[in-house]
Formats: structure tokens, C-alpha cells, sequence
């Protein structure tokens, strides 16, 4: 498949919500920097309701923020109101330049190991893994049809989180149950935000002035949603996130690595159904469970006047995290690097020096200077002396998902 244009439209659906970016691959700058080859950003959210809001920023225009209020019913409705938007730039879904659509799709399972020219095939088998994504690739296939239905000649190419993922072991993605009960009910780990793994653990390696190849690197993508990997050689040998998002890590709202047995106990004893748990881990727990807040900046303010439970979430989260480097630095034998990337991971200084602190016998440590620094810039943070290296490393899914579907039309 040859593409005629070098432009790629990147959809990202949610459940209410349609974000998109429209970015030029031609030229070097497409991989220059996370606002490089970006001609147009924007977000559609509350859909479906009466207050449904759409922010349009058209970069290439050198334009001001537009933002609209008013009803929007459907993820088809929000995505001709996008293309209207791009038309009034010049940048209509109908150009020639257009070369693909990327959309992010949450699930692949194991079927799906590679970026994937969408067809009815592929629809359909991502379809079939609703029930294992049952709050993720919903959304993204209505954004695929919706997509599909206005420019049926375009390629659409979908990008999984989860496909950076099955490159890991066996031993790391069983869990250890009953093989005929796990197998039926596909259960097993597959890991989530694939795309940002593969992105940043690259980027590190260039960082390092290194090949991916050569490098073993613990990446930290602590956003308001957050999984840790061990990346060997460029590929995912494990990750924190398991049959669905909520393994892991201690996260803005969800509980992270919890007993089991827990989830019985509030059935049995606290007489709470199966939704009021799902609701509690997802929703209600980690950091917000923990303390009323979600927000690192408030979480931190508050620390900083002496509160207390603040102080304790804010221990449970650093715990947890030096609990998966420790992990994944055994997992991996040796470690080059360690990546901080996301919200948290990009811009809470207090998080990083913390998550490091203790770790000089295993190499790691955190210059406080270099950690001060503000830039959207990978960078180093660790002191010359340090064995491994420390480093932010800003993710950029969407600018991964473009390059990975402008590789494949392209090709
Ligand atoms: P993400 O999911 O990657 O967009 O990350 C969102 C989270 O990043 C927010 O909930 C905050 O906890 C955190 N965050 C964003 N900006 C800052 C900042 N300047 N300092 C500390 N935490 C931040």
C-alpha cells in the first residue's frame, strides 16, 4: 500500500469522549519533538449529552483555541463536527493529503501484535474481544466505523495498546490458575499502554545514544492511570497491568495489586455487588481512595502543610512503585535505565527523587538539580557517577500512533 499524502489523523475514542490530532509525517521534524508535524489538536468530550463541549486548536494555522457548547450526540456527530473544524484550516478529511487513519484501539489481545490495516476481518475480531475490554474497545470501535462511514476509501489503521505487550514470556503473562479455566476466559496479562512503553523505552535508548537493542530499561509511566515494564532489548519481558488496567501500580483512582480475597470480603461480609467492587477499585481507590485527591500537584501541596493523610498516600504510591523497580530490576538482570513518563512521571520532581531514594546499591540515584529541571526535552537526571542511568522521558502516544500507521500505509 502506497499512501499519496504524508498527513495522518489520530482518533483516540472514549467512551464519551473523541480526541484527535492531525499530524504531517514529511520531513525530519516528525520525529523532532512533541509539538513538531502537529498541524491541528483537539478533543471532543461529553458526548452525548446536552453539554457536549469540542476544543479545536489548529497549529499549522498559527490559530487561537476554538471552542464550541452544544449538544453532540454520537461519536458520529463529534467526528463530522472535527472534520468540520479541519475543513474551515484547509485541513478537511477530504484533502489528498490525507494519507490514513490511526486509531487508538485499547485491546488486541494476542491476535494483534503489529499495527493492523483495518478491514471487516479485523473489526470484527476486535469485536470479539469486547468482553475482556468491556470499558475500552466499545469506544474505539464506534470511532472505526464512525471513521470507516466518511472516508471508506482511506486506509484506517489500528494501533493496540496491548501489542507492544505480547512480546513477554509465558512465565510473565499466565497468572498461576487452572489452565482450562484461564485458557476459556482468555485470562491472562496482557498490559496497557503498549504504546507509550514502546515509545518512551525507544526514546531512552537514543537518550543513551544507544540502539533499543542494547539497552535494558525500566520504564515508569505514571499518569493518572499508571503501569511500570521491563523492557529488554527493545522488547516488553513485563508489565505491571494485567487482564485489564487495574494491576499494578498505586494509580490516581484505581487500587492497583490488591489480595483477591479482598474483593469476596466486600462481597460476603461488606454485602457489596459485583459493580459497587468494580466501582470501588476502578474508581474510588488509589490515590483518591487514599486520601481524597488524584491530583499529585494538590497531593503534594498538602503535604507540604503537614497533612497527614496525604503524607501516607503519597508513601503507599512511592512503595509500591520501588517495589516494581526492585521486581523488574531482578526481571532484568541489568538495568540501564530507568524512564519516568506521563503526568506524574514528567512533571513531579518529588515523586522521582523519592521512588530513587536507597537505590545507590543498586546503582540508581537522583541529582537534585538536574531533577528540578522543567522542559519537555528527554533528559538525564541521575548524577556521572550513577551506574544507571535516570531519565524523564515525555511520552507521545499520539505522534507512536501516527508514525506507526504512516510506516504501514507508507510501506
Ligand atoms: P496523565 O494521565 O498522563 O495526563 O497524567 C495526569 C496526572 O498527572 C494528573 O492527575 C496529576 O496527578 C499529574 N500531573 C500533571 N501535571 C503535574 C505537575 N505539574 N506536577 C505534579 N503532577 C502533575
Amino acid at each position: 500500500m502506497t499512501a499519496t499524502g504524508t498527513r495522518v489523523l489520530v482518533l483516540n475514542s472514549g467512551s464519551s469522549s473523541l480526541k484527535y490530532q492531525l499530524l504531517d509525517m514529511a520531513g525530519p521534524q516528525s520525529d523532532g519533538g512533541p509539538a513538531a508535524g502537529r498541524l491541528a489538536v483537539g478533543l471532543v468530550e461529553r458526548i452525548g449529552e446536552e453539554t457536549s463541549r469540542l476544543v479545536h486548536t489548529p497549529l499549522a494555522a498559527g490559530g487561537d483555541k476554538r471552542e464550541t457548547e452544544g449538544p453532540i450526540a454520537d461519536h458520529e456527530a463529534a467526528l463530522k463536527a472535527v472534520a468540520a473544524e479541519l475543513s474551515a484550516d484547509g485541513l478537511g478529511l477530504d484533502s489528498p493529503q490525507l494519507a490514513a487513519i490511526g486509531h487508538r484501539v485499547v485491546h488486541g489481545g494476542l491476535r494483534f501484535t503489529e499495527p493492523t490495516v483495518i478491514d471487516d476481518a479485523v473489526l470484527k475480531e476486535i469485536e470479539r474481544l469486547v468482553p475482556v475490554a468491556p470499558l475500552h474497545n466499545p469506544a474505539n470501535i464506534t470511532g472505526i466505523r464512525t471513521a470507516r462511514a466518511l472516508r471508506p476509501d482511506l486506509p484506517q489503521v489500528a494501533v493496540f495498546d496491548t501489542a507492544f505487550h505480547t512480546t513477554m514470556p509465558e512465565y510473565a503473562a499466565r497468572y498461576a490458575l487452572d489452565v482450562a479455566t484461564a485458557d476459556a476466559h482468555r485470562i491472562r496479562r496482557y498490559g496497557f499502554h503498549g504504546t507509550s512503553h514502546a515509545y518512551v523505552s525507544r526514546k531512552t535508548a537514543a537518550l543513551l545514544g544507544k540502539d533499543p537493542s542494547e539497552v535494558n530499561v525500566i520504564v515508569l509511566h505514571l499518569g493518572n492511570g499508571a503501569s511500570a515494564s521491563a523492557v529488554a532489548g527493545g522488547r516488553c519481558v513485563d508489565t505491571s497491568m494485567g487482564l485489564t488496567p487495574l494491576e499494578g501500580l498505586v494509580m490516581g483512582t484505581r487500587s492497583g495489586d490488591i489480595d483477591p480475597a479482598v474483593t469476596f470480603h466486600l462481597k460476603r461480609v461488606a454485602g457489596m455487588s459485583e459493580d459497587e467492587v468494580d466501582v470501588l477499585l476502578n474508581k474510588k481507590s488509589g490515590l483518591i481512595g487514599l486520601c481524597g485527591d488524584n491530583d499529585m500537584r494538590e497531593i503534594r501541596r498538602r503535604i507540604d502543610e503537614g497533612d497527614e493523610r496525604a503524607a501516607l498516600a503519597f508513601d503507599i504510591y512511592i512503595h509500591r512503585l520501588k517495589k516494581y523497580i526492585g521486581a523488574y530490576s531482578a526481571v532484568l538482570g541489568r538495568v540501564d535505565a530507568v524512564a519516568f513518563t506521563a503526568g506524574v512521571g514528567e512533571n513531579a520532581a518529588p515523586v522521582r527523587e523519592a521512588a530513587v531514594a536507597g537505590l545507590e546499591e543498586m546503582g540508581m540515584a537522583v541529582d537534585a538539580s538536574l531533577n528540578a529541571v522543567r522542559s519537555d526535552e528527554p533528559r538525564l537526571i541521575s548524577p556521572e557517577y550513577a551506574r544507571v542511568a535516570v531519565a524523564v522521558v515525555p511520552t507521545d502516544e499520539e505522534l507512536e500512533i501516527a508514525q506507526q500507521t504512516y510506516a504501514l500505509v507508507s510501506a
